[in-house]
């Protein structure tokens, strides 16, 4: 293989390398799908797995009024017009065939969808979608896809192998120096495609391209960037640096860490779970209506607090008397945490807890005595509507949480045949990229719109290998 000129050297095994790959290969093309972790499925192991589309089976079924030019409408209104306007109208386009594909497939889908999810801001119409078992049902089909192509030999896999640099070849094509173990290798090929992902997993490069803000995410190790750093070696440009928006949000697994189990986050989405605590920020302030239903709005907040952090403040009777905070923790594991975790403080009285947490006591004890006062005239300084009890029963609890990056905002500047841009504006010949390392931002704009990195992910990953890329001799298409 390292002396043959390929058609396409797929760089990551994930959401969007593994369909670009089996597409590809099912066209004839001669493909190698590198991917550095040892086992495939990228951040399929970790994701959510909400995906967004209109047009689909399933919505006709439900009687659902919707297409691709609504879901645009609604992406760009929630984005405030500044999502990409060609790559959104490709991904919406086609990303109905992509869910409709999914489900050809034997993709296990959850009953109640689609459905308005709420964990993002809420589109209008019902567009969303999941696996009964998140992202890993989608890893199970796209797994299932990528055995039968390794078993027929359409392709060639090679785990454990990274992507450690590119370089042009005088006649066109890409020269690619792979690191598998201790061992080095090149391959040659016509085309790249770059589908390494984000740099959740890379706190050093995710401050450097965020001017400074601290990391918190769930993103997977293998979320290092390394892909994304390789093709702006080679010149490609680098779109939405200033654009980052944290989701509402976490605590690190281990003081200091920048890792977050986002399978055992708290609860703080008002429409799951209505807030019983006041969030406070680190001077003891409140900043925010606890519930108010706009995620974008919580996150605007957020954004403005220094560290994007803040405490959330509870007394004694919320502990007895509220729902779990954390979601799949008993309350005895959440308790154990306090005396063993910096992020978890514990005192009799608001000042003191305050001095635990490095808050100004008085603004704390300010900040509990107003929302008190709010609960018995049932109206809340900030307009807070979930006013359940007073926190007056010590002892007081407060949790550090921090605003979380679920995935990454800026990324590679591609056009619309998903080519990577040079720093002249041109498409560097041969190179492409999609997923992740467009960033978040290309498709959602400046906020979150729901499904916007998985299906897109998918969907350009189908497109390319079933029509973008070029293959020297097609077979019938998948
Ligand atoms: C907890 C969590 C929940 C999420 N929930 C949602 C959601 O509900 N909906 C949504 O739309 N988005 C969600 N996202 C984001 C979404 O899952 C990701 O943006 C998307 O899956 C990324 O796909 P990808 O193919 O670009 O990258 P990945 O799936 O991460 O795949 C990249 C692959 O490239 C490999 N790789 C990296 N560098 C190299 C290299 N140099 N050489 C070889 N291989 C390399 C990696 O090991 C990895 O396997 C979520 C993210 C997280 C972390």
């Amino acid at each position: 293989m390292s002396e043959a000129l390929l058609d396409a050297l797929v760089v990551g095994a994930g959401t969007a390398g593994i369909p670009t790959a089996v597409h590809a290969a099912h066209r004839g093309a001669s493909v190698l799908l590198v991917e550095a972790a040892a086992q495939v499925g990228g951040t399929l192991h970790v994701s959510s797995g909400h995906m967004s589309a209109t047009g689909t089976r399933l919505q006709a079924r439900r009687g659902i009024l919707d297409d691709a030019q609504a879901h645009i409408d609604d992406v760009m209104r929630i984005s405030r017009g500044t999502a990409h306007p060609q790559l959104l109208r490709l991904a919406a386009t086609h990303a109905g065939d992509t869910i409709d594909w999914l489900m050809d497939q034997g993709f296990e889908m959850a009953p109640e969808c689609p459905v308005i999810a709420y964990s993002h801001e809420p589109y209008l119409v019902p567009r969303t979608y999941w696996g009964i078992n998140k992202g890993l049902s989608i890893l199970k089909v796209l797994e299932r896809l990528l055995d039968q192509a390794l078993h027929d030999r359409l392709l060639e896999m090679r785990l454990q192998t990274r992507l450690e640099a590119l370089e042009p070849l005088p006649g066109g094509g890409w020269q690619a120096q792979l690191l598998t173990g201790d061992t080095r290798s090149t391959v040659r090929t016509r085309q790249v495609v770059l589908a390494t992902g984000g740099y959740g997993g890379n706190a050093a490069l995710f401050s450097e391209i965020t001017g400074g803000y601290p990391l918190l995410s769930p993103a997977p190790a293998c979320a290092d960037g390394s892909g994304l750093r390789i093709a702006l070696q080679l010149g490609g440009r680098l779109q939405n640096r200033n654009v980052f928006l944290p989701t509402v949000a976490g605590v690190p697994a281990q003081a200091g860490g920048h890792w977050l189990d986002w399978e055992r986050k708290s609860n703080l989405t008002p429409q799951h779970r209505p807030p019983w605590e006041i969030f406070v920020n680190l001077q003891g302030d409140r900043f925010v209506a606890e519930d108010d239903p706009s995620p974008d709005a919580r996150e605007r907040k957020l954004k403005q607090q220094p560290d994007l952090a803040f405490w959330v403040v509870f007394d004694q009777s919320v502990l007895e008397q509220a729902p779990p905070l954390f979601v799949q923790t008993p309350g005895e594991q959440m308790l154990a945490r306090f005396g063993n975790h910096p992020a978890y403080q514990r005192a009799d009285t608001p000042e003191a807890l305050a001095r635990a947490c490095g808050m100004d006591p008085a603004r704390l004890a300010n900040s509990i005595a107003r929302y008190n006062d709010g609960v018995a005239q049932g109206r809340d300084t900030l307009g807070r509507r979930h006013l359940p009890q007073r926190l007056d029963q010590g002892p007081f609890y407060a949790i550090r949480h921090q605003g979380v990056t679920l995935r990454c905002w800026a990324g590679l500047e591609v056009d619309a045949s998903l080519r990577v841009l040079g720093p002249d504006g041109q498409a560097l010949p041969g190179l492409h990229a999609i997923g992740e390392i467009l960033g978040g931002a290309a498709l959602s704009g400046d906020s979150f719109a729901s499904g916007m990195s998985v299906t897109p992910a998918l969907t350009f990953g189908r497109l390319l290998g079933q029509s973008i890329l070029t293959c020297h001799s097609e077979r019938s298409a998948t």
